[in-house]
């Protein structure tokens, strides 16, 4: 049975859901990926959120600055994108992310991998990251699908690492107990 990876996508605001979402992971010693935007670190407040999500043990790492698209951007417009949030991201962390997740995964699919994010990611030492289960999270709460998630993961468990694709919001960290305690009924590990 492969492990599990948590990544949450979209932070650090709304800061509630995200201080939540630390405490939960907190309770069950599960480490997680933060793909976080740079527009949203716009305050003493908002980059202490992300300089705790590094503190407690989590990698912070970068889903571009503004949350848009890059595969339609230009070279230099992706490389301001990926450049100025990997800079706000050290500053509050006094660490350099190593993985890129292009906002909507847009321009990292490998069957349509776009030229300027490949060369950019390469400039940055990015690994350019997808993930495995898409709990759609932003469309409906996740405690409404437990079971769906469930049988996502073990559809994938021929895979040596599952990453399970969330977002900092509400409904999220309302539901994220629930679904950690039933993957580890579930025998699962978090690696
Ligand atoms: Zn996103």
């Amino acid at each position: 049975m492969g492990k599990l990876r948590l990544s949450f996508d979209d932070g650090p605001k709304p800061t509630d859901a995200l201080t939540k979402i630390l405490t939960i992971l907190a309770d069950h010693s599960v480490i997680a990926d933060f793909y976080v935007n740079g527009i949203e670190m716009d305050s003493a407040e908002t980059k202490a959120a992300v300089r705790k999500i590094h503190d407690k043990g989590h990698k912070v790492e970068n889903h571009a600055w503004s949350h848009k698209r890059l595969d339609t951007m230009s070279l230099e417009e992706v490389r301001q994108e990926v450049s100025r949030n990997q800079d706000i991201i050290q500053a509050a962390t006094g660490r350099f992310p190593t993985r890129l997740r292009p906002p909507y995964g847009a321009g990292a699919y490998p069957k349509s991998l776009d030229t300027e994010v490949v060369k950019v990611a390469q400039e940055f030492n990015l690994t350019l990251t997808l993930w495995q289960v898409d709990t759609e999270d932003w469309k409906s709460p996740i405690s409404g699908k437990y079971d769906k998630i469930l049988s996502d993961v073990k559809a994938k468990q021929h895979l040596e690492l599952t990453d399970i694709l969330m977002h900092v919001l509400n409904n999220t960290a309302d539901g994220l107990n629930t679904l950690i305690e039933k993957l580890k009924e579930k025998g699962y590990e978090f690696g």
